[in-house]
């Protein structure tokens, strides 16, 4: 695993101090979304489909940092729209890396080499670059060609100044597993902390509704590209959760482990579906009712979920909250996970390329420009 010793330690400290506190609920992550414009529209976004009127709103860092006191999670990822286009968004990180928060800043990466000036580097800033694989793959899912060359430039870049960068990728149904592989063996040799994978989640909004896969099919990819791994491949995740996304361990949902703030409040029930929000914290904990989430709950919404933002929280918890997951999570870290049927299905046929996304035609990109 990639992870820094001291951002681990301070997830450990922090679970520990919550389970001897005896909360049941607790979060791990904030997802911080400060704005939803994008300069990008990508076809499985769920995001940037708002209303000009509401694109163009944003948090103010006040705004920012009050959320982030007021959840007290040790980690804050800022995702959007894209935070490069806030005006305020080097305020927004710095207060926050001042607070000592570990923050992930998502980002498309069109804008970031140029911004990169901007920033510090810290062990408390990491730049989660959005790539989703191998060039053509990439501009495909994006809908934008080139978008892969100047994400790549901003990524060599940010890694040659000294930054932690983790390359954030979303897979859909149709991804070929030795594209994947091959996208993880590029990334590492250029120099990223480690690698960030999930499957897509179904958004109601996003203009593409026919590549996002059931369970079975999640599972079915994600042995296919992480069995049988080379040494040389790190991820910034926890391997527990790679174990889930692999079929090897059952978990269930804990959205309040990454609870969103935005615009709107404090979303219902996670970062991925609007069920209604609270106005504080608070009220979030206190009055949404979490059992209605989560595979187990039979809410067809979350049917199909295998989301980093509603399982890693689990996977965490379930690595740091007992002996046995801690020494599952140790044992995880070494290994390659061989296995014979995975290097089969490596070799059956697999789509090409991408052949049937929905792309984004140039008035909804200006759109969401606007
Ligand atoms: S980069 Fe793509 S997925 Fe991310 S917010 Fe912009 S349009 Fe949405
Ligand atoms: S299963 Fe997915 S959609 Fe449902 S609450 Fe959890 S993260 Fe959200």
């Amino acid at each position: 695993m990639a992870v820094p010793i001291s951002q681990m330690w301070t997830v450990a400290t922090y679970v520990l101090k919550k389970k001897l506190t005896g909360r049941k609920r607790y979060p791990l992550v904030l997802m911080l979304e400060p704005l939803f414009r994008c300069n990008l529209a990508c076809a499985g976004c769920g995001k940037v489909q708002y209303p000009p009127h509401i694109l163009k709103k944003q948090l103010t860092p006040e705004q920012c940092f009050a959320a982030a006191e007021e959840c007290g999670a040790p980690m804050v990822a800022i995702p959007g729209g894209e935070p490069l286009l806030h005006p305020q968004i080097v305020d927004i990180v710095n207060g926050l890396v001042a607070r000592q928060k570990y923050v992930y800043m998502c980002t498309n990466a069109l804008e970031l080499k140029r911004r990169l000036h901007e920033f510090t580097p810290s062990k408390y800033l990491t730049f989660s670059v959005h790539l989703d694989g191998q060039r053509d793959d990439h501009d495909f899912a994006v809908c934008r060609e080139g978008g892969y060359d100047i994400a790549l430039e901003g990524i060599k870049e940010a890694v040659k100044r000294g930054f932690r960068v983790t390359p954030n990728s979303t897979f859909f149904d149709g991804t070929d597993p030795n594209h994947v592989r091959a996208h993880f063996d590029e990334m590492m040799a250029i120099g990223v902390e480690g690698i960030v994978l999930s499957p897509g989640y179904s958004y109601d909004k996003a203009p593409d509704q026919t590549h996002f896969m059931g369970r079975a099919r999640v599972r079915r990819l994600f042995r296919a590209i992480l069995s049988n791994r080379k040494k040389t491949w790190k991820f910034n995740m926890s391997p527990l959760f790679l174990e889930f996304l692999m079929g090897d361990r059952n978990y269930d949902c804990t959205p309040w482990g990454s609870p969103a703030f935005n615009i709107f409040g404090w979303q219902r029930p996670c970062y991925l579906l609007q069920d209604g929000y609270a106005d504080t914290f608070k009220e979030l904990m206190e009055t949404t009712r979490w059992e209605e989430y989560g595979v187990g709950s039979g809410n067809p919404k979350c049917a199909n979920c295998m989301v980093s933002c509603g399982y890693e929280p689990t996977a965490v918890l379930d690595g740091f909250g007992s002996l046995k997951g801690f020494f599952a999570m140790v044992k995880a870290n070494f290994s390659l996970y061989p296995d014979k049927h995975a290097l089969d299905l490596l070799n059956e046929q697999m789509p090409t390329g991408p052949s049937s996304l929905v792309q984004i035609t140039e008035p909804e990109r200006e759109l969401a420009k606007q």
